[in-house]
């Protein structure tokens, strides 16, 4: 059955591209029935950090993308690289290489010079190993076919064919014994039982290289699949400024889960004009043949809008338990749960249903919620304040004796108080709620008034446009 993997180099977030990576090699593992592996590509022991590792595992909690099983770490399986680049050594598959820096250093000047790729010329291959020079350290490099040519039939670029002669032997075991990048990627893809190779197209040349250490080995060559990378929407390479960010920074910004993974699962893929799906339809219709061959662009209007969109289709009780998960992931959401106790939790759940009708984000929703844990005397917005001119307080001060003479405070008895003054008044609704509103939330933009007036509740209500009248 289907095995797929997940390998990222923690030497620094998860970022966007990583994630959609991720995801593919999920979606295709769900699809398919197989399974999905994660290996922390941690060899590079300067640049990873527990730190990396952490943001990539809590990224990929967060998206709900786990690997089955736990992660396996590239660094702890040295020895086994290590033991494979000597199986091929001694079957003749690998040589033992003296080039001195100096000698690697003329060989790049000489490819510049003819403007083409830098590329070990062989010096090492056929040599005598008993003329190697006394004390200087070697490296172990792959005996690649020399002529002809190694064909990948990638799922997503098609049949791409490399000139074996422009593939040079590459490093297997660098002079301190450690194994490459190249070396590990197979090894630990093959013990892993690794059957579709899912990653960026960044690696396609790589795969060539894999594969001749397939071959050496007699191990099957995997299915690969280099998808492209992802563009800003000018179709720039992807910068922070297009979105090149972090998941986490995803989460802080204020967005679902399931509204980025349907995000990203459009981003080079596509089922007919679904733009808005369920990660059932999405591991039901997936396929990795599907994936689109030019880069994807990277459009934060579109992600914005398609997280409102989930926002206001995600039940209360599931949007606000959302919402509660996000609070620590920014200050102002640090801020509010701080001083979230149950009269205020309260009061924010049943503000929620009108809330989310203008939120895009729960950062937005966060903002909106503001007016709902103010301190009094409520600091105002300008343009509220200037709402509460002459007129706006001769409206407040007509309203506030009607309103503390109701006997049961609920949106429609707030309404109804409203309506027959603006009756009687001869105004527009509107007119009167604006100063109201000013009033209440220190805002001209809100939820429906008398939604304001009932989650507020009649004290605190009271008491807010009391504090105007002062
Ligand atoms: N660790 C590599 C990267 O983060 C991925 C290697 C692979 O997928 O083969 O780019």
């Amino acid at each position: 059955s289907v095995v797929t993997r997940f390998a990222p180099s923690p030497t620094g977030y998860l970022h966007i591209g990583g994630a959609r990576t991720a995801l593919f090699n999920w979606l295709y593992a769900r699809h398919t029935g197989g399974r999905m592996l994660l290996r922390i590509e941690d060899t590079d022991r300067e640049r990873s950090t527990d730190g990396a590792i952490d943001a990539i595992l809590d990224g990929l909690r967060w998206l709900g993308l786990e690997g089955d099983g736990e992660p396996i770490f590239q660094f702890a399986r040295m020895a086994r690289h290590a033991e494979v680049a000597h199986a091929l050594l001694e079957a003749g598959h690998a040589y033992r290489c003296w080039a001195t820096a100096a000698e690697l250093d003329e060989m790049r000047e000489l490819a510049a010079k003819e403007g083409r790729p830098p590329r070990y010329d062989g010096r090492w291959r056929d040599r005598d190993p008993a003329e190697a020079p006394a004390g200087v350290p070697f490296v172990v490099r792959l005996k690649m076919p020399q002529d002809g040519e190694t064909v990948i039939d990638d799922r997503v670029q098609g049949r791409v064919v490399f000139r074996n002669d422009v593939l040079d032997d590459f490093v297997l075991l660098r002079s301190d014994g450690t194994p490459t990048y190249m070396l590990a990627v197979v090894v630990d893809d093959h013990d892993m039982g690794v059957t579709h190779v899912i990653r960026g197209d960044d690696h396609l040349t790589n795969a060539a290289r894999q594969t001749g250490i397939y071959r050496a080995m007699g191990w099957t060559v995997p299915s690969f699949s280099h998808i492209p990378l992802i563009h800003g929407a000018d179709g720039a390479k992807l910068s922070k400024r297009h979105g090149a960010l972090g998941v986490d920074a995803y989460r802080a910004l204020g967005y679902l889960p399931q509204a980025l993974l349907n995000y990203l699962a459009r981003l080079g893929w596509s089922h007919g004009d679904d733009e808005m799906f369920s990660l059932e339809q999405a591991i039901a219709w997936f396929d990795i043949a599907d994936v689109n061959k030019s880069a994807a662009r990277f459009d934060f209007a579109k992600l914005e809008n398609l997280n409102g969109h989930y926002m206001r289709s995600t039940p209360d009780d599931a949007l606000y338990a959302a919402f509660l998960a996000f609070l620590p992931h920014t200050p102002d959401g640090r801020a509010l749960l701080a001083r979230l106790d149950d009269d205020l939790a309260a009061r924010l759940r049943a503000a929620l249903p009108g809330l989310k009708e203008r939120a895009k984000t729960l950062v937005e929703l966060l903002d909106g919620a503001r007016y709902l844990w103010a301190e009094r005397p409520l600091p105002l917005e300008d343009k509220a304040a200037a709402l509460l001119d002459p007129a706006g307080l001769a409206v407040l001060a007509a309203l506030a004796p009607r309103f503390a003479a109701l006997d049961t405070w609920t949106t429609e008895s707030t309404e109804g108080v409203v309506r027959t003054y603006a009756e009687e008044a001869g105004v527009k609704l509107g007119k009167a709620a604006q100063p109201l509103r000013a009033a209440l939330t220190g805002r001209t933009t809100s939820p429906g008034i008398f939604d304001v007036l009932a989650v507020l509740g009649r004290d605190e209500s009271l008491g807010r446009i009391a504090d105007r009248l002062a």
